[in-house]
This record gives C-alpha cells, structure tokens and sequence, in this order.
C-alpha cells in the first residue's frame, strides 16, 4: 500500500530538532500494534481516513501474557467482517492449541473439569498479534510504522505532535490519537501525569514456556487456587506442540505488603506444590521467568482526552477475576474507530464529544469490570469459599452459574 500521509516542513509552531526536517501528518494516530491497535485499524478501513498504526517493536514479537485467545475476540472481529475471523483462524491452524475444557483446582485439592461451550484457543502472542497485524496490511490502507516508539505527545487546539524516542525519525502528526500502548501507555500518561500506580487495581503477574510437563492435555487450561495467597492464581496452559505457558499473578497490594518475589514465588511452586511438583518434574523451561503488571478493569481510569482516546490495556480494561484483557483490547479498538468516524463526520476533537466513548466503554465493558472487581474481593482470602464453590459445582444448575460467573 502507498502511504497516504501527508508530509510537511517544520514551521515555527513546532519546536523540533534542526535535522527533522518533516513531519508525516495523519488524520489518526493509533499507538501500539498489539490486539486494541490492530482492531482499531481494522475497523478504519472504510473510514476513508489517512490512518498510522505505530509500534516501538518489530513483528512478530513477544508478548507477556498467558496467551489464552478469550472466546469473545473472534466474536467481535467477526461482526466487524466474518472473513476477518476465518482468515484469522486459516493463519493460525497449525500454531493454536484448542481449548476445550477448564481445570479448576481448589485450594483443598479438589478439582473439576469444566467443558467450554464457546470455542477458544491457546496460542503465544508472537504468532497472535502478527496474524492480527498480517489482516490490517492485507485490508486497509493504513502505514504501519514498526520499530518506532513514542516518547512524549503534546495537544494543541490544531492537533497532537506525537514525538518519537529516536529523535533521528520524523514526529507524527494527527487530528486524533489513539492510545492502545498497552500496561504503561505513554498515551494515558499524558491524560493523567502524575497518577500513581493504584495497587488494589492492579496485579504483578509472572510466566514462563516449558515443555516436558505431564498429566497436561492438550486441550485444557489449568488454574490453581492458592491457599497462601488472597487473590490470584497459577496456570498450565497448553500453547500447541508440546508447549506449556506457565504462570502466576497476584494483586500488587498483597505483593508489597508481603514483599512477595513472584519469580521466585513460581519456582517454588513448581518444585513443591503437592499437584504442580509431579507434574513438573520432568519439564525443562524454555525461557526464563518474566514479569509484567496488569491493570485491572473496574477502575476510575480516563479513557478519553481532547483529541485522545485510550483502548485495552492503555485504558485497563482487564477482568479482574480471570486476567484476561485481549477481547476487551479488540472489543475497546472497534468502539475507539466507531467514535473517531463520528469525530471527522463532525469536526469535533473536545473532550466533551469524546465523552461519548468514555460512555460506551462504561456501558459496555465497564460495568461487567466492576462487578467483577467485586466478586474477586469478595473471594480474596476466602479459601473455603473457594473450595466450596468448586466442591458445589459438581450439581449442574451450580455448574451453569460458576460457568457463567467465570465466563
Ligand atoms: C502475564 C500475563 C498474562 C496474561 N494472560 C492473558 C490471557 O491468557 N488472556 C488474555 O485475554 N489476556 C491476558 N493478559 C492480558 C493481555 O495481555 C492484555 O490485556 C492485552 O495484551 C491488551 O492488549 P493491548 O492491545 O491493549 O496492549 P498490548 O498487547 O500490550 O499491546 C501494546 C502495544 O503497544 C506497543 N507500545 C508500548 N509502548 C509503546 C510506545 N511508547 N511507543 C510505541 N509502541 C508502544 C507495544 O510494543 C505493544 O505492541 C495477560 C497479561 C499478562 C501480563
């Protein structure tokens, strides 16, 4: 694709190092390649408009996740254009793990085995997010400019100068930013400056590849509940090939309250656990263990500025009581293009119409945030509600709740 942004020369208005001499000037900037970028820009491609997809990585990369495709994600791309899920799932066939069953390990022991009725699959987010950026170069027009990380952006009455760390690239700029830079958005933190980290909204969270694990199927995600933890959990998801992507998260507050090391919290796990010990005594790590924060949903975070909008991640829109936040970054990603369309239709950029997006993300996705926040406090530390609530789902109609509750 021909890029179509337009390109200018520095006048006084901008203060910009004597060798940048150009700036590339867009209608939309979307910040960050992952799930909510990717979506954002496919849900543009109609839009008529000169939209830029910006990334500080080279694809495909790694990220840190669990990578466990929520149900949901395939959903909405699929209303966006049911070609987009099919030729999705077509790149990623011999990569995916489908997952067709949960396992549920109570504190106690006990377990239970949950089959899904909506079809879900494991992949690592190296494959995943690349197929997501392969759809937005096959179907739109859309510059997507790898290996180029923002450092800062500033607002004016005009538009937003988004300029790069690498100070030898042109700065950007857009009538509109989207914000989809994911945990540490540079994006958000230009709405909210000095807002500290909120630990009750927050979780540490640690993973790792093995292989080698056994009493692991192929096609079942296991979650283990703690007793010496409040609220958290470990899993063993299977990634495809004999793979496993192991992990541990925990809220930030418990983290620093007990000075807990996660990585070394893992590693005890799996040497020691009475369930994870066996199976892991045989596995060999493919990686180290890494860590990375996230953001819980159900919190006051903006979503929205003059002339910028914040999607996934960057908007923490994770379920607190799961740990998931993909389909809500790609769910988030179509109602930010919805809003930006609706933006250009009337020339209106002020936080006031953004507004509106804030409003849609609340109504939308919000909502089923907090109420799920509340029901994880609720749970935390409550072992032998835990173990209740996985010992009770053995009756059917208490297994269609849980199932529900769970998602
Ligand atoms: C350990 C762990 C396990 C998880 N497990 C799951 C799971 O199993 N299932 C699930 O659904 N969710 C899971 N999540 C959450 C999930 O990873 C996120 O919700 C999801 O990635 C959000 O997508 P996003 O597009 O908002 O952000 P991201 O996927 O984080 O993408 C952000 C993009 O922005 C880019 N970027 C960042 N900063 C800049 C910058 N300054 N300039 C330019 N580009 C930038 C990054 O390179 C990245 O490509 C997990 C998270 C963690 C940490």
């Amino acid at each position: 694709m021909l890029s179509r942004a337009k390109t200018y020369t520095t006048s006084g208005c901008f203060a910009l190092p004597s060798f940048v001499a150009v700036i590339n000037e867009y209608d939309v900037v979307i910040v960050g390649a992952g799930p909510a970028g990717s979506a954002c820009a496919l849900a543009l491609r109609h839009s008529g408009l000169r939209v830029a997809l910006v990334d500080k990585a080279q694809f495909p990369r790694d990220k840190i996740c669990g990578d466990a495709i929520p149900s949901p994600t395939l959903k909405h791309l699929a209303r966006l254009d049911p070609g987009y899920a099919t030729e999705l799932s077509a790149l990623l066939t011999s990569r995916r793990a489908p997952t067709t069953h949960s396992r549920l390990l109570a504190p106690n022991g006990e377990e239970l085995r949950i089959a899904w009725h909506n079809p879900a699959f494991n992949i690592p987010r190296l494959h995943f997010d690349e197929a997501l950026l392969t759809l937005v170069r096959r179907h739109t027009a859309t510059d997507v400019l790898e290996d180029y990380a923002l450092r800062s952006l500033q607002t004016d009455e005009h538009g937003v100068t988004l300029a790069p760390s690498d100070s030898t690239k042109p700065p950007l700029r857009a009538a509109l930013v989207i914000g989809c830079d994911g945990a540490n958005s540079i994006v958000a933190r230009s709405l909210a400056p000095r807002a500290s980290l909120d630990r009750a909204y927050h979780c540490a969270v640690v993973r790792a590849y093995y292989t080698g694990v056994t009493d692991a199927p192929e096609d079942t995600s296991d979650f283990y509940f703690l007793r010496e933890y409040q609220a958290g959990y470990c899993w063993v998801f299977p990634v495809g090939g004999g793979v496993y992507n192991v992990g541990f998260g925990v809220l930030s507050e418990e983290v620093v309250a007990r000075r807990l090391n996660l990585k070394h919290e893992l590693s005890e796990l799996l040497t020691t656990h009475p369930h994870l010990a066996p199976r892991f005594a045989e596995a060999k790590a493919l990686t180290s263990i890494t860590g990375f924060g996230l953001p819980l949903g159900g919190s006051t975070r903006p979503a929205h500025g003059p002339r910028i909008m914040l999607c996934g991640d960057a908007a923490g829109l994770i379920d607190p009581l799961q740990g998931h936040g993909i389909d809500k970054a790609v769910h988030s990603g179509i109602l930010a293009a919805t809003q930006a369309m609706a933006c250009f239709q009337t020339q209106r950029f002020d936080a006031e119409y953004l507004a509106n997006y804030a409003r849609q993300i609340e109504q939308r996705i919000g909502q089923e945030l907090a109420q799920r926040y509340r029901l994880m406090r609720f749970l935390a530390g409550k072992t032998w509600l835990v173990n209740m609530v996985v010992g009770a789902a053995r009756w059917p109609w208490l297994r269609r709740r849980l199932l529900r509750a769970v998602g």
